[in-house]
């Protein structure tokens, strides 16, 4: 392209010179012509009025010879004065193959009458002939002879010799001219060659699949060239750089969601273990530590049978590092409730069990990956304490059932087979017992349903205004005889005036029943029940205080548990189903209220039970 474009100036230079050169050559040669012209006139003026002079004097060879002098002095091809009167007579010819008459010359050729005074300059004609000879015809008037007609022909062009300065100053100007072209074009083409090449590198870059180093070009294409090579050098530079301070944050990002990673393993509420092959443990998360009671510097690199001692777990760990067990294997172990460890996650229901217990999967970390084994450690105490009581409630509930429909199935049996037909003591006490045990009946299913709606979150209050003074006395009147049937003297320490409060009466006098039925229940004959009413801070406070077995002190909240009843010979021989203060307190909580227990055993205890007034 670079070529075709010089070659297209270089053309059009050569074209402009040639033109140049032509019209300076053309312009000279006609102000020459001009001035030949002008230089032929003057001289034809000079002759002509010599001649007239020396023709008028006869001196014919003196005419003759200075004709002959100027066609020798100015190069005319032709020079002569002729008669034309006189037959063409030639009087003068400056060639010297002329033809010149002598002899004949009359003395007189033409009337005077007949010329134009003066010379007749007038008539002097100057013509240029098609092949460019000067025709010069000035007419001359001899007085007393005649006319005569001097005729030059010049034929002088400019020679060569002439015009070779001008030729060579207009060659010199365009070689000069040629030389500066071609040498910008030199430069223009390297450094449009540089252009170029980068150009190149750019769109081939672009092509999918290019490599970075195809964006260098020739560095000997000049300083563009090399410029362009420094900006490439220092974009890979820069790209570098760029993508190690990308590595440089993903590593640190990684860093830091390694770290994450083992913060939450840490907060996971349960224990991982990771141990290797040679049963030594890598990893422990906190929980795992708290459950195997040790700290993480000891655990980590020791031997897991140190930590954990359970032929099963051992076993299982060998499985999968020998490649026979794939899939997870499950172990319990029971654990002596640690002292210390009470605080922790089933310290208090493990008391109530006498152990804590631990759910131990034992798993290959990965599938295709036998070196390592994952351990996961649940504490499972709480679900093995509500089994139990789940356990023992279907046994009681059972028993419960089951002795009051025995009961009711004997007397019904007497009375059909007209057992006391003609005894109505005997009939009417038949008849006493099965309604009460059915009224027990009704009570258990009773408090089986209150439960079953605290699960299922659907216990609701029907509130209405309670006079506490009339739930007072009704509390008392039926607790008189079951309370003087065991000899238990029971006092009601009521204030002068009791307030009405907002609330469900039903289930508040169900909560009430069941806090002086347990003091009656649970306190042995002889002794005595307090239920003293206060008010406290906008809460209405009542205590039932008795002096019976107490609780123990691990069991203080677990007796508000569903099902739970102290595991105590003399609890145990008492029926019921460890339902009510499970409900009293739900029913209580409900209201905006709470029951708690300040006891000592085998010296009474004091349930406490308070209920917003404004409730
Ligand atoms: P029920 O469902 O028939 O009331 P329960 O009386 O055994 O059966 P709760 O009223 O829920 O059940 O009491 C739970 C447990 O709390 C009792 O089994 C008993 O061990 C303990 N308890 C409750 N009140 C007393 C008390 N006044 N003195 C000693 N222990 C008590
Ligand atoms: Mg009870």
């Amino acid at each position: 392209m670079v070529a075709l474009a010089g070659l297209a100036s270089a053309a059009i230079m050569v074209a402009a010179l040639g033109a140049c050169a032509w019209w300076t050559l053309r312009t000279y040669s006609r102000s020459a012509d001009a001035a030949r012209e002008e230089r032929v006139r003057a001289v034809a003026g000079l002759i002509g009025r010599s001649a007239e002079g020396l023709l008028a004097n006869n001196e014919h060879s003196s005419v003759r010879r200075m004709v002959a002098e100027a066609t020798l002095a100015q190069g005319f091809e032709r020079c002569r004065i002729v008669l034309p009167a006189a037959k063409g007579l030639v009087v003068a010819d400056g060639q010297t193959s002329g033809r010149v008459t002598y002899a004949e010359m009359p003395a007189k050729w033409e009337d005077e009458s007949k010329l134009i005074a003066g010379g007749g300059s007038a008539m002097d004609t100057f013509t240029r002939r098609p092949d460019g000879v000067l025709e010069a015809r000035v007419p001359l008037v001899v007085p007393g002879r005649g006319t005569a007609m001097l005729e030059i022909d010049d034929a002088h062009r400019l020679t060569s010799a002439e015009t070779w300065p001008l030729q060579a100053g207009i060659g010199i100007i365009a070689a000069t001219a040629m030389g500066a072209m071609w040498m910008g074009y030199r430069a223009m083409r390297r450094r449009v060659r540089a252009l170029g090449a980068i150009g190149e590198a750019l769109r081939s870059s672009s092509q999918p699949g290019s490599a970075e180093g195809e964006l260098e070009v020739n560095p000997e294409l000049g300083v563009e060239a090399a410029a362009w090579n420094r900006i490439v050098a220092e974009r890979r530079v820069f790209k570098e750089h760029q993508s190690g301070a990308r590595i440089a944050e993903s590593l640190a990002s990684r860093r830091s969601r390694d770290g994450e990673l083992g913060s939450v393993c840490d907060g996971l509420w349960m224990g991982l273990l990771l141990v290797d092959d040679r049963m030594k443990v890598k990893y422990a998360n906190g929980a795992a530590t708290v459950f195997l009671n040790t700290g993480r510097e000891a655990l980590i690199g020791s031997d897991l049978n140190k930590a954990l001692d359970d032929p099963k777990v051992r076993d299982a760990v060998r499985g999968i590092m020998d490649g026979s067990i794939k899939s997870r294997t499950v172990a319990e172990v029971r654990r002596l409730a640690d002292p210390n460890a009470a605080a922790s996650s089933g310290g208090a229901v493990a008391g109530a069990i006498g152990a804590s217990v631990l759910r131990i999967t034992i798993r290959p970390l990965r599938r295709e990956d036998s070196a390592t084994a994952l351990i996961v450690i649940e504490d499972v105490t709480q679900q093995r304490v509500a089994d139990e009581a789940r356990n023992s409630f279907v046994a009681q509930a059972t028993h419960e059932l089951r002795t009051p429909l025995t009961n009711i199935r004997l007397y019904l049996e007497m009375l059909v087979d007209g057992g006391g037909a003609d005894d109505p003591q005997k009939r009417s006490d038949g008849l006493n017992t099965i309604s009460q045990e059915v009224r027990r009946l009704e009570r258990i299913v009773g408090d089986m349903l209150s439960v079953a709606e605290i699960d299922a979150g659907s216990l609701k209050l029907n509130k209405d205004d309670v006079r506490v003074a009339t739930v007072f006395e009704e509390l008392s009147s039926d607790f008189r005889e079951q309370a003087a049937s065991k000899e238990i003297t029971l006092k009601l320490d009521l204030p002068p005036k009791l307030p009405v409060i907002r609330g469900d009466r039903d289930k508040i006098v169900m909560a009430l029943h069941n806090l002086v039925g347990n003091a009656i229940k649970y306190t042995p004959a002889g002794g005595e029940v307090t239920v003293r009413v206060g008010e406290e801070k906008g809460q209405l406070s009542v205590e039932v205080i008795d002096n019976g077995i107490g609780v123990r002190e691990e069991e203080r909240e677990l007796i508000f548990e569903k099902f739970y009843r102290a595991k105590d010979r003399r609890i145990t021989s008492v029926t019921g189903t460890g339902l009510g203060l499970a409900i009293a307190r739900e029913v209580v909580r409900l209201h905006g209220g709470d029951i708690i227990v300040r006891s000592q055993l085998d010296k009474g205890s004091t349930f406490t039970m308070t209920l917003p007034m404004a409730a």
